[in-house]
């Protein structure tokens, strides 16, 4: 049974990824700190199972992964563990160097003396996939898309933090030799993410019958990918990709975000409709727009589909339907995540 390192594994993405891989027969070592984003509730259904352990503790202790990689000796490592909030990131910026430049930096730096100690086959087969984010290369205008070349020119601290452990992931695969993968995907949505992000924030507020903020004119674009289509692209990349390759995943489906909104709002009015019948796109509202908010991302996926066979699987359509279902049957899992410090209040407004 191969047996995969993945940090960060009870966050939205991460778990989504651990429920999956540990139903295909991969063993998983889990480390997550259990920051407010994470949640051991997500992988409740893996409690006892043979192929998930579960590691609290940070990708920056170097002692406490050390441990992990000589105990269970993995033939991958996933780094998903960050700060991911870009709000959060306008109002403190430093958790997230800490974390996604610092700990990233740790755990390359433990993980390299590791692999160095490896013996053949093993040393060869061994890959560490670190997943990133578009937001690395800006904004776009009304046109184009980017591309595995396009210049990073990240404009939050978010972003910023990204990029910095995008080129350390880089420079460990030129320096030292590190059997490296980066992924930078577009936005995801799907079951487990936190209520703070837009898709799952506009379903709790919806279904409250409460204003529903959107931020600026609404006309900013993403490109959105349903969360098991990441999970598939991330097991393309780390079973046939290029050593030291960066591979682009997207999902070819640019919104703006008051479409989004407006998909949900006539879902909800489908599935839950309010007691007086109005419809919910009623409930919108214009706030102040996110200070540097970046206007459109868009992303050419096309290496990845080309050079490994990649596609997205589900339609925005499929996928925000199946998206608001999941919500509707779990709000029990919804309101364990709220029980913590975060409230649904605004935050990144940088006043
Ligand atoms: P998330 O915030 O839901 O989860 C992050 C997880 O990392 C949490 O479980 C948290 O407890 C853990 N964590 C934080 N700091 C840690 C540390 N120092 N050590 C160990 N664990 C720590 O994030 P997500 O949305 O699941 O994103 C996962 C990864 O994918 C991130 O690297 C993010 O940058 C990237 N990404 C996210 C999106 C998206 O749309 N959500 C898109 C592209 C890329």
């Amino acid at each position: 049974m191969p047996t995969w390192l993945v940090t960060g594994g009870a966050g939205f993405i991460g778990a989504n990824f651990v429920l999956e891989a540990v139903s295909a027969g991969i063993r998983v070592v889990n480390l997550d700190l259990l920051t407010y984003a994470g949640n051991l509730d997500t992988l409740a259904s893996l409690e006892g199972h043979p192929g998930h352990v579960f590691v609290q503790g940070d990708i920056g202790d170097r002692a406490l992964v050390d441990a992990l990689l000589a105990r269970h000796r993995p033939e991958a490592v996933i780094n998903f563990a960050a700060e991911s909030h870009v709000d959060r990131s306008i109002d403190g910026p430093a958790a997230f160097v800490q974390t996604n430049v610092v700990g990233t930096l740790a755990l390359l730096e433990t993980v390299r003396d590791h692999w160095r100690e490896l013996r053949p086959p093993m040393r060869e087969g061994f890959r560490f996939l670190h997943v990133s984010t578009d937001e690395v290369y800006g904004s776009l205008g009304a046109s184009g898309r980017f591309s595995e070349t396009t210049p990073y020119a990240p404009n939050s601290p978010y972003s910023a933090s990204k990029a910095a452990s995008d080129h350390l992931v880089r420079a460990f695969h030129h320096t030292y030799g590190l059997p490296t993968l980066t992924t930078n995907c577009s936005n995801n949505y799907g079951p487990y993410q936190f209520p703070e992000k837009l898709i799952p924030l506009v379903i709790a507020k919806a279904l409250a019958g409460e204003p529903l903020p959107v931020y600026g004119d609404g006309r900013n674009v993403r490109d959105w990918l349903y969360v098991g289509d990441h999970c598939a692209a991330i097991r393309f990349v780390l079973e046939r990709g290029g050593v030291g390759e960066t591979y682009n995943v997207g999902g070819d489906a640019e919104r703006e975000n008051i479409e989004v909104v407006k998909a949900i709002c006539r879902l909800l009015d489908q599935r839950r409709p309010l007691a007086d019948g109005r419809p919910r796109a009623d409930l919108i509202t214009f706030v102040a727009d996110r200070p540097g908010h970046d206007r459109r991302y868009a992303i050419d996926a096309s290496k990845l589909q080309r050079e490994l066979g990649w596609r997205p699987g589900v339609t925005f359509e499929e996928g925000i339907a199946r998206t608001v279902d999941w919500y509707l049957d779990n709000q029990a899992w919804v309101r364990r995540v709220l029980d913590g410090s975060y409230r649904l209040e605004r935050i990144g407004s940088a006043a």
